[in-house]
């Protein structure tokens, strides 16, 4: 099998450079052509880095950033093209693709909520793509960066009847993108409140638990309460979750449903899946940003594992603390383990 052509639009952004760095020697895909908007046209992609130049090949760090144009990204007929753009209804760059037959795997919020999209956590719905069986063009997205961290260790909870959910996110100033959060809002700061945030994390959770009927997902009643915070912290989405079950639970269960899960990408060994995607931190202080960011295995996963701790049960409430790696699985990791499965699939 030849690699598949891919593309970058939104190469310079934050999430944009963990997909270069994802994207450098890939296995499935060649190295992507990077496309940006005015701030970084024509600028090379070492010239706008954020992330340090040695995660990313030589060859993408001395390549020209292209002026985002759907004329000129639909003549290149890419296999799949990764979006880490802004979107809004009125400036809606990924539809015009995916009317034109590309595939796009997004990070788009605005993108996400459409009913034809499926919101697709790797190790949870994969089968949400089979929606796309009979096209050519599709959107695929990842959820909201606190979605996917929070979604994935409640996966193995479902086999004990959750009843209500309850979370509190302490998000990375990384989650806002570049230049972010000013920096005299966020330094030595807490603000307890990220516009938008809350609602996306109550309308994405359900549609990443659905079920596929007929081509459109079914989501189930899901009674989800969330805080959504911003902390000074670069990376990583902190979320510490309360879940209220139908009946009495154990503590020694639930480290075990988190360490045992596997999803799709483990039993196919996709390049980009974490060999453990849970993994469970017993000591007392942990998980935090500075010590299980980067947890993940092999080293084409690194970020790509979620790290739980601070597991305690009383009768039928668990609490529990998650960290992810917002722009590594929140993001650019996730999309491009999804392009994985898609290939895997036959969708791509
Ligand atoms: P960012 O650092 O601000 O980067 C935005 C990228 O989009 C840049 O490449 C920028 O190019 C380009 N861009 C800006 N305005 C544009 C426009 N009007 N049309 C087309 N392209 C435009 O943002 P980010 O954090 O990487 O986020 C990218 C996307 O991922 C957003 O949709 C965001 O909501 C989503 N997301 C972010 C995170 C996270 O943790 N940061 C997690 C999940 C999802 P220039 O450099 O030329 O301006």
């Amino acid at each position: 099998m030849g690699k598949k052509r891919v593309a970058v639009i939104g190469a310079s952004g934050l999430v944009g450079q963990r997909f270069c760095q994802l994207l450098s020697d890939h296995p499935y895909f060649d190295e992507p052509d990077l496309y940006a908007w005015q701030r970084s046209d024509n600028k090379r992609l070492e010239e706008v880095l954020r992330v340090p130049s040695n995660t990313i090949s030589d060859s993408l760090l001395s390549q020209n950033l292209s002026l985002i144009n759907t004329e000129s990204i639909i003549s290149e007929k890419y296999d799949a093209i990764f979006g880490a753009i802004p979107t809004s209804h009125e400036h809606n760059i990924e539809l015009e693709l995916r009317k034109a037959g590309n595939r796009i795997f997004t990070n788009s919020s605005t993108n996400r909520m459409l009913d034809d999209v499926p919101i697709v956590v790797p190790e949870i719905n994969s089968e949400h793509m089979e929606m796309f069986r009979d096209s050519d063009g599709y959107i695929i997205a990842n959820g909201n960066c606190s979605t996917i961290g929070l979604a994935l260790p409640l996966k193995p909870l479902f086999s004990l009847g959750p009843e209500h959910i309850e979370v509190t996110t302490m998000q990375a100033l990384s989650g806002a993108g570049y230049p972010g959060v000013p920096s005299l809002d966020a330094v030595s700061n807490i603000v307890p409140y990220i516009e938008n945030e809350e609602e996306k994390i109550q309308i994405e959770l359900p549609k990443v638990f659905g079920t596929l009927m007929d081509h459109a997902i079914v989501p189930p009643v899901l009674d989800v309460g969330v805080t959504c915070t911003r902390i000074p912290v670069r990376e990583g989405h902190t979320e510490s979750v309360t879940v209220k079950f139908e009946r009495n639970i154990e503590e020694e269960d639930i480290s075990a449903l988190f360490s045992e899960f596997r999803g799709y990408p483990q039993d196919r060994k996709l390049p980009t899946s974490p060999e453990q995607p849970i993994i469970v931190q017993q000591d007392q202080g942990r998980p935090q940003p500075e010590l299980d960011l980067w947890n993940g295995k092999p080293e084409r996963a690194r970020g790509m594992a979620v790290t739980v701790g601070r597991i305690r049960v009383r009768r039928d409430y668990l609490r529990f603390v998650t960290l992810s790696h917002n722009t590594i699985r929140g993001a650019a990791g996730g999309s491009v383990l999804n392009a994985e499965i898609a290939l895997s699939r036959g969708l791509l």
